[in-house]
């Protein structure tokens, strides 16, 4: 078999820019290891830069995040049981923020492709890029018969764990890597969910009160790395998230039956270069941050934006500038992400070598943000995401 782009990993960033290339006239093959039920079945981001929100409307993928995302204008954060303070994106960066689920933009993009005839092969194992500095080409077993799709470029679209990143050599890749000492242990609940997405720094740990849509609700209490889910049963979990908002806010929580609860290590994760050859990475293949700044989903989608862009030129009219240019620009999202993401983990949670000291640190940094017009400006231009460059 033979295309264009050989797209490693069906996730939000592999049928994505399947679907962008798509729309310019230019051919790609998915190959995902899971089964289409597996991959729609993750329950993971759910907060959109808008900046994201414009490429998925432009991807032909945005009306039902249209009418079933909600618009709020930056979210609270909570500290000392009584402090409140607003990261206000409309005001500050001229523009809102949009909660619409990873699972839900994963099953768009599906829908999008399938209505259009693209190629998605599921359960394909064993998935080897070769030849990534010559005549790329992807080797790949399915229902036990191997196959081979000859292509121009290969996009690592493959996650954390994937294949692409792993097909670089040592020697030319650059990894930046810190793992946090503590887990976010997360449900889902068929349940309104609080007016503001609300972040809260308390001394028995870290809170998030986040939303999917008018009925579904998303809750994360920070907790030891080595709990158990089977040791938080749902009323334990309710009773432990309210306890870490103000009286006020708790009250306003509508609990029920969780339907899905899991725990997630935090860690932040750059691999440079982004390119090798002819292999582009993008997403979670190249980077990892920990979900307090809600920028995970918001990168893959930037970096789809720009490779697309890159290959679009490269077919409409030959010239590499942008695939040149690709990692550059992608890292410099990415980093600017990276150390936001690390910061916010930093300012909000409570590490288990904290003392007094640092409590008192973390409170008067907030209560500084939220006196002063520049750092409340600057939280929420990072928060609402910078601009893509030309
Ligand atoms: C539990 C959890 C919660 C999260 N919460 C948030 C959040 O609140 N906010 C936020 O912004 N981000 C969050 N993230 C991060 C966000 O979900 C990711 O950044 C996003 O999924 C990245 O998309 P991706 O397509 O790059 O990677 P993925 O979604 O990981 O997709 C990669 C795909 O490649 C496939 N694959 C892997 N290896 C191979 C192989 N060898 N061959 C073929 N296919 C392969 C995988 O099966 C997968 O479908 C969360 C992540 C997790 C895990």
């Amino acid at each position: 078999m033979k295309t264009q782009v050989a797209i490693i990993g069906g996730g939000p960033a592999g049928l994505l820019l399947s679907q962008l290339l798509d729309l310019q006239g230019i051919e790609s093959v998915v190959l995902e290891r899971h089964s289409r039920e597996h991959v729609l079945a993750r329950i993971r981001a759910g907060v959109l830069e808008w900046g994201s929100v414009e490429v998925l409307r432009n991807a032909g993928v945005g009306e039902r995040m249209d009418t079933e995302g909600l618009l709020h204008d930056g979210s609270v954060i909570v500290w000392s049981a009584k402090h409140r303070f607003l990261i206000d994106t409309r005001r500050y960066a001229g523009r809102p923020m949009m909660a619409y689920g990873q699972t839900n933009i994963t099953e768009d993009l599906y829908a999008a492709r399938d209505a259009a005839g693209g190629t998605i092969i599921d359960e394909a194992n064993d998935v080897t890029p070769h030849d990534l500095t010559g005549n790329p080409y992807v080797t790949y077993e399915k229902d036990g018969e191997q196959h081979r799709l000859d292509c121009n470029y290969v996009a690592g679209c493959d996650g954390f764990h994937g294949v692409s990143r792993a097909s670089i050599p040592e020697s030319i890749l650059q990894t930046y890597e810190k793992d946090y000492p503590f887990g976010w242990l997360g449900i889902l609940s068929r349940t309104p969910p609080l007016p503001e997405l609300t972040y809260a720094n308390h001394e028995r740990g870290f809170a998030l009160a986040s939303m999917r849509n008018p009925m579904l609700s998303r809750y994360y209490v920070q907790c030891p790395l080595d709990d158990d889910v089977d040791e938080w049963p749902d009323e334990r979990f309710w009773q432990e998230l309210k306890s870490r908002f103000p009286e006020e806010i708790a009250a306003q929580i509508v609990t029920g039956p969780s339907i899905e609860k899991s725990i997630a290590p935090l860690r932040s994760f750059v691999a440079e270069p982004m390119r090798y050859g002819n292999l582009f990475l993008a997403g979670d293949a190249a980077h990892i941050v920990p979900p307090t700044g809600a920028k995970g989903l918001n990168l893959a989608i930037s970096d789809v934006f720009y490779l697309s862009r890159a290959l679009t030129q490269f077919y409409d009219n030959g010239s590499t500038d942008y695939l040149d240019r690709y990692s550059d620009m992608a890292l410099r999202r990415v980093w600017g992400a990276a150390r936001f993401s690390w910061w916010l983990t930093m300012l909000l949670h409570r590490f288990p070598d904290q003392g007094a000291f640092d409590h008192r640190a973390q409170e008067v940094e907030l209560d500084y943000i939220a006196s002063s017009e520049p750092a409340a400006r600057s939280i929420a231009e990072q928060y609402a995401g910078l601009p893509f460059e030309e």
